[in-house]
């Protein structure tokens, strides 16, 4: 059952009514996987985006189902920007926060939670609470990260960063190995907010590892005349992919796979280049072709995200999914920063890995137990927003505060009316299936 809640008491009645298979906030449906799903239970999502900023202190309050795209549309034209963004400007402030999204700055400002001021939330008892990190410091940092299992928010306060233009400089450098990528990538943090590196999967031997590092700032006042010289922010439309490629053969496929990794590789100048960017090509790239997962075909792809201490423990899941046939077309490493104290926060110190694999690689699933294995015996963890098929004693050994927060989600939801199809999968509130 699906809840349009334009009011915040819409939100009460849907949570002091749910049934036995309990009631779940969904967003915008971004996640990667079954977070944002509830079988057979109550859906909720809040329609209405309501956005203010205090322009002395930069500081915005943002309803739950606010886009990042609707956020920005007013934090721009006040020179200020969210602290954090996903790779989609289409996740919702809720599903943020739910997530703990990371972004390229990770290195450097953190995860979204470590810019909340508040929360308010529907909890178990259908009572609106007010939470912050200091008043409420377990009920807070068990809802940041919690994937929606602690109650339905309604809003969040956050910091934004002060900018003075609408466009970035980013610098953009090839590689020619894993050494040579990893070296780049500490540059590009030395120097830059943001900095994310690309690796083609489809070089081998001595050139495994080879990539293209990027390396971005928000355009200070002395260049933004190389900007658009205003302060606004309109993404535009996406190109749609048309719904029968989708329902054809895969485009993207190992084959293509290999070309798309090679021909990306190529078309990035030898030397670093700087380069005037916008807010939408530099940190929404994918949002500008809509439902650009049709080009998987039916049968689609896996998302797999890890993170992990070392590069090392990187190389093995690179090599793992080489070994099994796994080509992936978009490969992203990036070293993260300190953790934040969400519970379930999927960053922490170490080095990230996403990769999208299409589902049809032969014995796909065996190869990416292969990688848990690794993700955990190197004591790394996998993203909750993103996995589709890991397993409950993986996520116990992932996540060793799973049971701190269970505690205090159980004080927030005695009955358990906060459910969702990964919840159950993954028996994170329970410890088992149900
Ligand atoms: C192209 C692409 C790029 C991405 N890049 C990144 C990235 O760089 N970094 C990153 O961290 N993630 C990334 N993601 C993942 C995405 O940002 C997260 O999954 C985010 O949670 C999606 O937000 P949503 O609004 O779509 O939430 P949904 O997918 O709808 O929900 C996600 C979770 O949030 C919960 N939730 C949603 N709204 C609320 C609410 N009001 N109250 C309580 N819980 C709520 C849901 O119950 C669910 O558990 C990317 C996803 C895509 C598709």
């Amino acid at each position: 059952m699906r809840v349009e809640a334009r009011r915040p008491v819409e939100v009460v009645e849907a949570v002091v009514g749910a049934a036995g298979r309990g009631v779940l906030a969904r967003g915008a449906g971004r996640s990667y996987n079954d977070a944002a799903q509830n079988g057979g239970g109550a859906l909720v999502t809040q329609p209405e985006p309501t956005i203010t900023i205090d322009p002395t202190t930069g500081r915005a309050t943002a309803s739950a189902g606010a886009t990042i795209e609707q956020v920005l549309s007013v934090l721009v034209p006040h020179g200020r920007f969210v602290p954090v963004t996903p790779g989609t400007r289409l996740a919702t402030i809720g599903g943020c926060v739910a997530a703990d999204v990371h972004g390229k700055n990770h290195h450097r400002d953190g995860s979204w939670g470590e810019h909340l001021t508040a929360i308010e939330l529907v909890d178990g008892h259908g009572d609106r609470r007010h939470l912050d990190p200091v008043a409420t410091p377990s009920e807070f940092w068990a809802t940041v990260g919690g994937m929606g299992l602690s109650g339905i928010i309604l809003s969040a306060t956050f910091d934004t960063i002060p900018i003075r233009s609408d466009q970035l400089a980013v610098t953009t450098t090839r590689t020619g190995d894993f050494d040579a990528t990893l070296a780049a990538l500490a540059e590009a943090e030395d120097g830059h907010r943001y900095a994310v590196a690309w690796v083609d999967t489809s070089a081998t031997g001595s050139r495994r590892g080879r990539g293209v590092v990027s390396g971005g700032d928000h355009l200070d006042a002395a260049d933004a005349a190389r900007g658009s010289g205003e302060m606004a922010y309109a993404p535009g439309s996406p190109i749609p992919v048309p719904p029968t490629v989708g329902r054809g053969p895969a485009l993207i496929r190992p084959a293509t796979i290999r070309w798309f990794n090679r021909l990306w590789y190529h078309k990035v100048p030898r030397r670093a280049t700087e380069v005037p960017t916008s807010i939408g090509a530099f940190f929404h790239p994918l949002d500008g072709l809509g439902r650009w997962n049709r080009l998987y075909g039916r049968r689609g792809f896996v998302q797999y995200q890890s993170v992990v201490p070392a590069p090392d423990d990187v190389l093995a899941q690179l090599d793992a999914l080489s070994a099994g046939g796994a080509t992936s077309a978009l490969t992203v490493v990036k070293r993260f920063g300190s953790a934040s104290p969400a519970m379930l926060g999927f960053p922490c110190p170490g080095w990230t890995l996403a990769v999208d694999v299409p589902t049809a690689v032969p014995r796909l699933a065996a190869t990416l137990d292969r990688l848990d294995r690794i993700v955990v015996e190197a004591g790394g963890r996998i993203y909750l927003a993103k996995d589709g098929r890991t397993s409950i004693p993986a996520v116990a050994r992932m996540y060793p505060r799973l049971g701190e927060w269970r505690r205090a989600v159980d004080k927030l939801d005695p009955q358990g009316r906060f459910q969702s199809d990964l919840a159950r999968r993954l028996g994170l509130r329970t410890g088992g299936p149900t």
